[in-house]
């Protein structure tokens, strides 16, 4: 059988020095566990307009709709700031997930012990968390028409459109619901649907779903109760669903519980290609840094769990995904720390590559 296809996107900024850590992971999984993948790599964001003129070239674009999965660094930079909108390096980014269709974007939330002083929020309350909020990605108020500022009596209008159509419900819905039977069986689902009749459809739908994972708690909630919820006791949730603006900013709040930028991965799926597997591109949420890009200070955590997700979600390997992520939990727990993870006790930060060599180290060490 042809081994699985990877595509790797490392962008701009630090998105080459975090990515070039998770080349040597990849590489440790094919010498050591038998996981070999087909893999080829490619330019986004700046990096590609330097080179084409454009922030993603239609050949790449190709690339990524054949392979079985894509994982991209991070694009942008303020070398690229004053650049025509159409040209922007986000644009790649935006154009992947627009012609992947990846309407179900993943965004765990989980709080390694060793990190859980660096949370806004009390120690007791994120020790442990492990959670993952499902945000639809491409419908909802930041799509629909009409849209708009129009000029109405002697005063502007600003106006967007919260729309769903049942069928776009169902598949984010289906795709959080495949998610909490891999996880702990438990589905909140979350919207407004005391006050917004696209609430009411949302919630409508959601139960119909249900009916086809009877192993699966359902819940509802508000979006503004659960909000309030997830700074209150986030350990009362597996897994989240809901709208596109509600997740984007029920997921930022969320991925603070959790302390650093540098920790959090990502993950957004599409419909299942011929072969079964979700379309599929993952990514750390943070950007490309500029401001210590260069210097071998970049935490590869996030990009490195963005790898983790891709085995767990694209690759069918739980349990290599959890021997990786086992990785990163005991170099943690051993005190391995990058600049943005120092706390107050004089600890000397590991440089990107060092942070790297700690993880394959424990790797080794797992087997
Ligand atoms: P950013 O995420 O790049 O950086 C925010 C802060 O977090 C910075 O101080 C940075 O040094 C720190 N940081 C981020 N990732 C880190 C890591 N792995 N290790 C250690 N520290 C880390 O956000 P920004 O500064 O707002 O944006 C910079 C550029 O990145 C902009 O051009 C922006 O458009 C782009 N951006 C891209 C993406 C993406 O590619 N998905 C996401 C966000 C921002």
């Amino acid at each position: 059988m042809a081994n699985p296809s990877l595509l790797i996107l490392p962008g701009d900024g630090i998105g080459p020095e975090v990515m070039a850590e998770v080349r040597r992971i990849i590489d440790w999984f094919g010498e050591n566990r038998g996981l070999t993948f087909d893999v080829s790599e490619d330019l986004v964001g700046g990096a590609a307009y330097d080179t084409h003129g454009t922030p993603l070239h239609d050949d790449t674009m190709a690339k990524a709709q054949e392979v079985d999965a894509v994982l991209l660094g991070a694009v942008g930079g303020p070398k690229y700031d004053e650049l025509d909108f159409s040209v922007k390096p986000e644009r790649g980014l935006l154009r992947l997930r627009k012609e992947m269709d990846l309407f179900s974007n993943l965004r765990p939330a989980q709080c390694f012990d060793a990190l859980a002083d660096f949370s806004s929020l009390k120690k007791d309350v994120v020790a442990g968390l492990d959670i993952v909020i499902v945000r639809e990605l491409t419908s909802g108020i930041y799509f629909g028409e009409p849209r708009g500022i129009i000029e109405e009596g002697n005063e502007r209008v600003g106006i967007n459109t919260q729309r769903y159509t049942e069928s776009e419900i169902e598949r984010v819905a289906r795709s959080a619901f495949e998610l909490a039977m891999r996880r702990g069986k438990k589905l909140c689902s979350m919207e407004k649907a005391n006050v917004m009749e696209s609430g009411i459809l949302w919630r409508e739908v959601v139960t119909e779903v249900s009916k086809g994972y009877p192993e699966v708690e359902l819940s509802h909630m508000y979006a503004d109760a659960g909000a309030m919820q997830l700074c209150r006791w986030p350990k009362q949730f597996d897994v989240i669903v809901t709208d596109n603006l509600f997740g984007d900013l029920l997921s930022d709040a969320a991925a603070m519980l959790t302390g650093s930028l540098g920790m959090l991965p990502s993950a957004s799926l599409g419909a299942p290609m011929s072969n079964g597997r979700p379309k599929a591109l993952y990514e750390p949420v943070h950007g490309s840094a500029p401001d210590i890009a260069g210097q071998g200070k970049a935490n590869p955590i996030a990009c490195v769990l963005s790898f983790a997700m891709a085995l767990r979600y694209s690759f069918d390997q739980g349990a290599e995904a959890d021997r990786l992520e086992g990785a990163v939990e005991t170099v943690l727990a051993e005190g391995a720390r990058t600049a943005d993870l120092l706390g107050e006790d004089g600890v000397e930060p590991l440089s990107t590559s060092q942070m790297g060599d700690r993880i394959l180290a424990a790797l080794s060490a797992s087997i």
